[in-house]
């Protein structure tokens, strides 16, 4: 069978096609059409073995964006399929299940109405998701769609790791509480991670710490997670590339009520410049942060040491809920390709039982055990496949 995932953003649709015979998955073809409805949106599409063609497309929504998508992947020249029709299913991200979703569901009008309930938790994200998962209805009728939420697999953490210590109706009444993200990351990699290693996934302890522009550590335990950093939104947990992470409520109290700012101006101030980029004038992408800080600048080595300094004190934590764990394991774009952030990072962690193998500790984009073999708990990379994951749950929902 052939999948389509579908990733809808406010403005831009990412998709992958992936073809999935008898437990093997092969990617097809990739890419992203951006400036949804803006002004020169931009086709990027890569059929696996060939190179990515960029084209200009005229497109006003994302049901024409499907369009155009849908005309590329039937052309004789760069196409992948014969006809639309092999396109078996369609799995989409979808940001926020709330505690609704703890597993991928197939889209029924009933779903659509909770991921539209789960909006107010996510504002930004799950409107933009549902317009992809209609556009679908509309270009590919009788395919079915399913769902697969960044949140699931973080519902199973316990209450004592989900309840924020407020008053209780706040939970009950309106749902606040921590959900935590990147969870079909997390997941992804906790699989591959147990497979790569010959660890049990029913009993293996994986401290999993996604890092790209965004980032968020999970502490998983046979398949389930116990706690995680990232909160009822995206902002809390890590130092990420714009956003702050942890921070004392009463930061924000002090900013509305001291410095006259608005929600509004607060939001947009915690969520687009602060982390590195607070911290560093600007710069948000950590080979910036790295490049500056090796030629002196101290604004760029606070912003790198309190970046590591925050994700090693998580993994010391989740190093305890787990009472020990397995290993590390590193993913995102970060954690595949930093090799200056994983040696800062795992200098630490000696004391867990983990040390860095200098020789290994060069790799990039590829699975390997970075750490010595003395090491009682080891560091992984992991790269990372979200849309391989939303694939696969996809086909599992719909054929078990
Ligand atoms: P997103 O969260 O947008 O999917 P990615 O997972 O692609 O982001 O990660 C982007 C981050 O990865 C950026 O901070 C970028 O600087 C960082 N990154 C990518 N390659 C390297 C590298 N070789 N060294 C350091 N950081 C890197």
């Amino acid at each position: 069978m052939k999948i389509l995932v579908v990733n809808a953003g406010s403005s831009s649709l990412k998709f992958t096609v992936f073809g999935m015979e008898n437990g093997q998955h092969t990617m097809l073809a990739k890419g992203n059409i951006e400036r949804i409805g803006l002004q020169r949106p931009n086709f990027i599409y890569q059929r696996a073995g060939a190179d990515k063609e960029e084209t200009q497309v005229e497109v006003k929504d994302h049901a024409d964006a499907l369009k155009a998508l849908c005309a590329k992947l039937v052309d004789p020249a760069v196409g992948i399929l014969h006809e639309l029709a092999e396109i078996t299913a369609i799995g989409h991200r979808v940001v926020h299940g709330g505690e609704k979703f703890t597993a991928p569901a197939v889209v029924t009008a009933e779903v659509k109405d909770s991921i539209r309930a789960c909006a107010v938790l996510a504002p930004l994200h799950n409107p933009p998701n549902l317009v992809g998962i209609e556009a679908c209805q509309q270009v590919f009728p009788g395919t079915p769609n399913v769902a697969v939420f960044d949140t699931a697999f973080h519902q199973t953490m316990p209450p004592s790791s989900y309840l924020y210590a407020i008053p209780r109706d706040l939970y009950e009444k309106h749902h606040i509480r921590k959900y935590g993200f990147h969870g079909t990351s997390h997941k992804y990699v906790y699989a591959a991670t147990c497979e790569f290693l010959g660890l049990d996934p029913a009993r293996a302890r994986l401290i999993t710490c996604h890092l790209g522009n965004g980032g968020s550590v999970a502490a998983v335990r046979g398949g389930k997670v116990l706690d995680t950093t990232m909160g009822m939104t995206p902002l809390a947990g890590l130092v990420m590339g714009t956003r702050s992470g942890d921070l004392d409520a009463g930061v924000v109290l002090y900013m509305i009520k001291n410095l006259g700012m608005s929600a509004e101006a607060v939001d947009a101030l915690l969520n687009k410049k602060s982390g590195l980029a607070g911290l560093a004038d600007g710069k948000s992408d950590m080979r910036d942060i790295i490049s500056a800080a090796q030629h002196g600048d101290a604004h760029a080595q606070q912003a790198f040491d309190c970046f590591t300094h925050r994700l090693t004190a998580y993994i010391g934590a989740y190093f305890v809920v787990l009472q020990g764990a397995d290993a590390v394991v590193l993913t995102g774009g970060i954690g595949e390709n930093s090799s200056v952030v994983r040696a800062a990072l795992i200098e630490p962690l000696g004391v867990l039982g983990c040390f860095l193998e200098q020789s290994a500790n060069s790799v990039m984009g590829k699975a390997a055990v970075v750490s010595t073999p003395e090491s009682t708990m080891k560091a992984v990379v992991m790269p990372t496949n979200e849309e391989l994951m939303i694939a696969i749950e996809a086909q599992q929902v719909l054929v078990g």
